[in-house]
C-alpha cells in the first residue's frame, strides 16, 4: 500500500511554537523535559583519524561550554545543553585536546557551545591554541564581545567570528532568540570586534524557519551593510530544540525554492553559503551549496557511554549530518555531491517539490 504523505506547509498556528515562550530580558535557556541522550558503546578513545579516501584531519570543533543565555526555539545544542550543562569543560581538557589535535596536523579551531565566549578561559584558550599554530574561529552570540573591555583582550586571538543573525532588526531576530536585547548585545558585538580589528574576518549565521523566513532577504542584505564577509543561510536542523518543534519550524521545500533564489543579490560582496539545503531549490545559485564547500571535521563534545559521561571525539568525513537522499535523489546526476534532505522532513512530508538534475 502506498502511503501518501502530506505537503509542508506554513500556518498560522506554527507561530504559537514562539508565543509558547515568553520573551524576557534577563533570563537563560528555555527549560524542557530532560532529553534522553543517545548511548554509545563503539570503541572508546583514539579512533582512525585518516579518512575513508586519505584525507587528513585539518579541522577542530571543539564545544568549550554547555550554556547559553539566549533561548532560540530552534537550537539544535538544546538537547545536549539540557544533559551536560554540569560538566564543565576545564582549561585541563581544553590544553589536552588542542595539543592532541595539533600533533594531528589539525590547523584550524572553532570554538563553540553552547556560548564559547563565556567559558571562563576564553582568552587563554584562543592564545593556546594560536601557539599550537592553529587559526581560531568562533560561532557566536556575541555575549561577552559587546563588553567592550573583553573585545579588546580577545579579538587579537582570534582569526575569524561567525556571529548568529536571525533577523535584520530586534522584532524579528528577538523573536527567535525569545531574549529582549539580544539582537542589540550581537551588533554591539560586532561593532566592537571591528572597531579592535577593522580587517577582522566577520562572518553572519542566520538560520531560517518558517517564522522568520519571510525576512531573510533583508537579514542577508543587513549582514552585508554590517560588513559581513561571509554569510551562512542555515536551514533549520531537525536536532535539539529544532527536532522538537521541526514540524512548527522546518521550512517548506517549496518556500526554499521561492525564497533563496532571491537573496544572493542582496549579499552585497559577502560570499554566501547556503547550509542544509537540497542544491536542486537553489537555482542558478546552487554552487553556492555548502555541500560543495564543506571540510571535514573532528567534533570534540561531551557524550554519553555506558554508566558515564565522556570528552569524545566523532570524526566526520562528510557533510550529510541529518539528511538523506529519497527516492528523486536516485536518478538525479547531482548525488553524489548533494546530501539531499532532512531525514526528518523526508518522514513527515512529501519531497515533490525536488528537481533532480540530469
Ligand atoms: S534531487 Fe536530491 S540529490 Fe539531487 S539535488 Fe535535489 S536533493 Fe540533491
Amino acid at each position: 500500500m502506498t502511503v501518501t504523505k502530506p505537503r509542508a506547509e506554513i500556518v498560522a498556528d506554527d507561530a504559537r511554537v514562539v508565543e509558547a515562550f515568553e520573551l524576557r530580558s534577563n533570563a537563560s535557556h528555555i527549560p524542557r523535559a530532560s532529553a534522553e541522550m543517545p548511548i554509545y558503546d563503539g570503541p572508546e578513545g583514539d579512533r582512525p583519524w585518516i579518512g575513508p579516501h586519505g584525507e587528513v584531519m585539518r579541522r577542530l570543533e571543539l564545544h568549550l561550554t554547555y550554556t547559553c543565555p539566549e533561548r532560540c526555539v530552534f537550537c539544535s545544542e538544546e538537547h545536549r545543553m539540557e544533559a551536560y550543562h554540569d560538566f564543565p569543560v576545564t582549561w585541563g581538557r581544553v590544553a589536552k585536546v588542542l595539543r592532541l589535535h595539533a600533533e594531528r596536523g589539525v590547523r584550524s579551531v572553532h570554538f563553540t557551545g553552547g556560548e564559547p565566549t563565556l567559558h571562563p578561559q576564553f582568552v587563554e584558550v584562543c592564545m593556546l591554541a594560536r601557539k599550537l599554530g592553529m587559526r581560531t574561529s568562533i560561532g557566536t552570540i556575541g555575549t561577552m564581545l559587546a563588553k567592550r573591555s573583553f573585545a579588546e583582550r580577545a579579538v587579537p586571538w582570534l582569526d575569524e567570528a561567525l556571529f548568529s543573525l536571525h533577523g535584520p532588526n530586534a522584532a524579528v531576530n528577538d523573536r527567535m532568540t525569545r531574549r529582549q536585547g539580544s539582537f542589540d548585545q550581537t551588533i554591539a558585538a560586532i561593532r566592537n570586534t571591528l572597531e579592535v580589528n577593522p580587517g577582522f574576518d566577520l562572518f553572519v549565521n542566520t538560520v531560517v524557519t518558517k517564522l522568520n523566513v519571510d525576512h531573510l532577504p533583508d537579514t542577508v542584505g543587513f549582514a552585508a551593510e554590517l560588513g559581513a564577509k561571509l554569510i551562512v543561510v542555515s536551514n533549520t536542523t531537525p536536532e535539539g530544540g529544532g527536532f522538537d518543534k521541526y514540524r512548527e519550524l522546518g521550512l517548506p521545500l517549496a518556500r526554499i525554492a521561492e525564497v533563496m533564489p532571491q537573496v544572493p543579490a542582496r549579499a552585497g560582496n559577502a560570499i554566501l553559503r547556503f547550509f542544509g539545503m537540497p542544491m536542486c531549490l537553489l537555482g542558478a545559485h546552487d554552487v553556492l551549496s555548502n555541500d560543495l564547500h564543506w571540510d571535514p571535521r573532528v567534533t570534540v563534545e561531551w557524550a554519553t557511554r555506558p554508566g558515564k559521561v565522556v570528552f569524545d571525539s566523532v570524526y566526520t568525513w562528510d557533510p550529510g549530518r541529518k539528511r538523506a537522499r529519497v527516492a528523486a535523489c536516485e536518478r538525479c546526476t547531482r548525488n553524489a555531491v548533494c546530501e539531499g534532505v532532512y531525514d526528518k522532513y523526508a518522514e513527515l512530508y512529501d519531497t515533490g517539490e525536488l528537481r533532480p538534475y540530469g
